[in-house]
This record gives C-alpha cells, structure tokens and sequence, in this order.
C-alpha cells in the first residue's frame, strides 16, 4: 500500500489525487488536507464569482473525494496542527499543492496607504476567503487604479464595474455585492508597464468588458502598433489585441451613455502611490517605452488621481520552514516537482503563479510519475491511520467531505435567489453548519 499525503484542495491538489488514482486504483490511499473547512482552493476563493462555469470543474474534484481511497481533511493547518516532518514520517509521499495565496505588491513608495490592495486581498474579499472577508474597501471615491495587465486586473476592473443585476447567477458574496452596488465608481484606469502587444489577458476575459451594463472600455488607438504587426503574434494574443482596437474604435455617442469607463493605459509604470491622512489620493505614473521588450522610464511623469488601488501583478507563495524555496521565483525549489524523494510539490507552488486551472492536470500526472519512481510499491508506512492517531490525540476538528457537504448544502440553501450559493465567510460558520461546534 502506498500513502500519499496532499497539501491543499484547489485544483493542483485534486489533479495530483485524480492521478494517483488512476495510477494505483486500490493500492494507494490519498489525504487531501486543508487549512480551511471547505475544499477547491482557487476555484472557490479566486476564480471570479460570475465565472460560474469555470468553477463546474469542482464536480470533477467531487468525485474524486467521493473515492474509497481517498479522504478531504479540512481545517487541518499543517505547521500548526501537525508538521511537515510528521507527515513525512507518516505517508511515503507529501505533496504541497499550497499554492501561492499572499499578495504580491509592486514595492512602490505608499502601497502601504489606506485603500490601497493587493489581488490575494481583494478577489479574497469578493470571493468570501475568511482571511480577507472583514476588508470593506472604500467604494465612495471616483476612481479605481488597477495595476497590471494579467487576467487578474480584467477580473477586478469587471467586478468594480459590474451592475447589481450583472452579478445574478454569480456566487459574490452578499457583502460585496451590497458595497459594490453602493459604489460610485465613475472610472476605472488599468496601468500597463509596456503595450498592448505585450498584455497577460486572454481573449475571451478581455472581451468580456466590451459588453457590460454600465461600463465602456477606452483604448487609445496611438498606443495601439501597427495593425501588421499582429501578424507577429500568437493566434490567441492577435485575437486579445483585436479587442483592444475594437475598444479603441467604440464611438464616443455611445460612451455618453455609460456610468463608467475602463480606461487601459499603456506603457504606464506605477512611480509611487500618494495620499493624505493615510488614504490614497493619487498614482504617480511615468511613461514608458519598450526596448528589446522591456519598459524603460521616459522621465516624463504624471499623478493619476485614485481613490483605490488594486495591484494585480501575481501572487506569491509562503514559504516553510525547512523546505527549500526559490525567492526570486516564489515556489519551492523542485526538480519538476520533485522537491526531495518522499517530498513534492504541484501547481502554483511547483512552477509560480501562471497557467490556467487546466495546466494542474498534467501537472499533477507528472509528479505522480516522480512519486512512482521514488516509492515503489510504499514502505509500510501507517498514512491514515498514523494521521488519525494524532488528530484523536490533539482533539482536531477535522472537517471531512461528508461534513464539507452539509456546509455545501447549507451555503445552497441560503442562497438569495438565482444565485448558485451565499458563501459562509467565517471558520465558525462553516464548522457550525457542519455540525462540528
Ligand atoms: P500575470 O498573468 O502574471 O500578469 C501580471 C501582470 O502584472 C503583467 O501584465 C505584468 O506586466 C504586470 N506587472 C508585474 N509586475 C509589475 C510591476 N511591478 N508594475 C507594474 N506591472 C507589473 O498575473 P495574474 O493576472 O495575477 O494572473 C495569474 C495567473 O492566473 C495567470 O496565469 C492568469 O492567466 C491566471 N488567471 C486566469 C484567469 C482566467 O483564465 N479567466 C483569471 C485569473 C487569473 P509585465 O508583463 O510587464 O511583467
């Protein structure tokens, strides 16, 4: 028998259990342990609210909890609850699929100020994440500054921009969707470091802000290059730069009827973030040009007045103690996935934060190569059992899926109507509607 032991339930840990179950059927029992009492990580914390049918995915993790081999153990906070180095000891292979769940701000002078996010915090906050649930960003001020040119800024700029009535069969979160309702949000400036050649945004997010309510997206036909040139890019990157220009073409009579405007500014490097009495005020940009694909600092200088930041430039993975780690690149240091033999990891954790939800499936099939190769057929390990004599022993409140379900299924039943579920935004909450209190 081998014992494999995940650490995190989003997408990279399930990919990661779905494989080694193909890979041993009945010969493997597979832990998939969270900090938090609900399972799926990123799809159910980071994944927009009204992107519902990316989130469909977590049937497949369903099914995959739901096998004889294989146990969801929630709120389970390893390096609290029990170590690493316990786990290690108990299962022939831990697998950290952790994730990269903090906030990567850009360094700039008063990014500390009040109103001013980075994305962990604040699709944690739309989203429910317990963490970020309490956060009550200020929406009273005119304008929102989001920083960065990746799928995460679209998120955000559509979600700020959303109409009360745009969020119907989304899973927002009750309190967010009152504060965004209540928001008097009149523009909203997404700052690009280089141009429109060089954006991290898919198509068919991007071209999802060309038909909103309330909102109009502004592109700046002297920022766009020569339309020849896409020709040089990749099919997908072409297909994201035609809706740039057709943004940059959207008539101004029919701007005039818009509430909001989502205004890209290219080659746009953030300098510093300003405020007074604590609260950001404005953005001090400087122009940019590219060499050799890089932005460079023109000199000239410009404030942007901003009464919320967002900085939407990655994420970054925590550390653990006694695990090597690669700081430049934010994961652990691995050999693809391979951390030490016994030791692994998937994911964002394995590779940083990029790819889709899709790219974890191969992922997780490689690193079930790598722990074939290393432990054979186990080495008499004690895996669960091992684990459930020190969660009796330590008196843990372990949230298993059978429980998840009845939070699943009260979080349903409050839902306000059309919407898939009102999320519980407290630990307590999920463990009491699990019946665990
Ligand atoms: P990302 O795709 O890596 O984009 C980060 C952006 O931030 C880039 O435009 C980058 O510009 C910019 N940036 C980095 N450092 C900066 C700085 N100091 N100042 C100004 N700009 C800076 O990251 P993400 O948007 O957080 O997304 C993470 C991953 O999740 C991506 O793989 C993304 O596709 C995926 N995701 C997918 C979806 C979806 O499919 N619907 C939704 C959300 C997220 P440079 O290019 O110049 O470095």
């Amino acid at each position: 028998m081998r014992h494999v032991a995940i650490i995190g339930s989003g997408p990279a840990g399930y990919y990661t259990a779905e494989a080694a179950q193909k890979q041993w059927g009945d010969d493997v029992r597979v832990d998939i342990f969270d900090r938090l009492p609900v399972p799926y990580g990123l799809i159910r914390t980071g994944v927009a609210p009204d992107h519902q049918s990316i989130k469909g995915v977590s049937k497949r993790y369903e099914s995959v909890s739901m096998a004889a081999n294989s146990r969801f153990l929630g709120n389970v906070t390893i390096g609290e609850d029990v170590s690493i180095a316990e786990l290690q000891e108990l299962y022939d292979a831990v697998v950290l699929a952790t994730g990269a769940p903090n906030d990567k701000m850009p360094g700039l002078p008063g990014e500390n100020l009040g109103n001013v996010f980075g994305s962990a915090t604040f699709v944690g906050w739309y989203n429910g994440h317990p963490n970020f649930a309490k956060l009550n960003p200020q929406l009273s001020g005119k304008t929102a500054v989001v920083i960065g040119n990746g799928n995460v800024a679209l998120d955000v700029a559509r979600i700020l921009a959303k109409t009360r009535a745009e969020f119907a069969g989304s899973d927002i979160v009750g309190h967010a969707l009152d504060l965004l309702d209540s928001s008097k949000l009149e523009r909203i400036v997404i700052l690009g470091r280089r141009g429109p050649h060089q954006i991290a945004m898919t198509p068919k997010e991007l071209g999802e802000l060309g038909h909103l309510t309330r909102a109009c997206p502004r592109v700046d036909p002297a920022d766009l290059p020569d339309e020849g040139e896409d020709a040089l890019l990749e099919p997908g990157q072409r297909k994201s730069v035609n809706h740039l220009r057709s943004f940059a073409a959207i008539p101004e009579s029919h701007r005039a009827d818009m509430a909001i405007e989502i205004e890209f500014d290219f080659f746009a490097a953030p300098k510093s973030i300003m405020g007074s009495d604590g609260k950001v005020t404005a953005v001090e940009v400087e122009r940019t040009r590219l060499e050799g694909g890089r932005a460079v600092g023109t000199g000239e200088i410009y404030e942007i007045p901003a009464d919320i930041v967002v900085a939407c430039i990655g994420y970054q993975t925590s550390p653990i103690p006694g695990v090597p780690f690669e700081e430049n690149a934010g994961r652990f240091a691995n050999a693809e996935g391979r951390i030490l033999p016994g030791l692994y990891c998937v994911g964002w954790a394995r590779r940083g934060p990029s790819g889709t939800i899709g790219t974890n499936r191969p992922d997780g099939f490689s690193v079930v190569e790598k722990i074939a190769e290393d432990i054979g057929n186990g080495g008499g390990k004690k895996g669960s059992a091992g684990f459930d004599a020190i969660a009796a022993a330590r008196k843990l409140d372990i949230v298993e899926f059978h429980d998840w379900q009845k939070i699943d299924q009260a979080e349903v039943q409050r839902a306000r109507e059309g919407a898939p579920r009102e999320k519980f935004v407290r630990v307590e909450d999920m463990i009491g509607a699990a019946g665990l209190e």
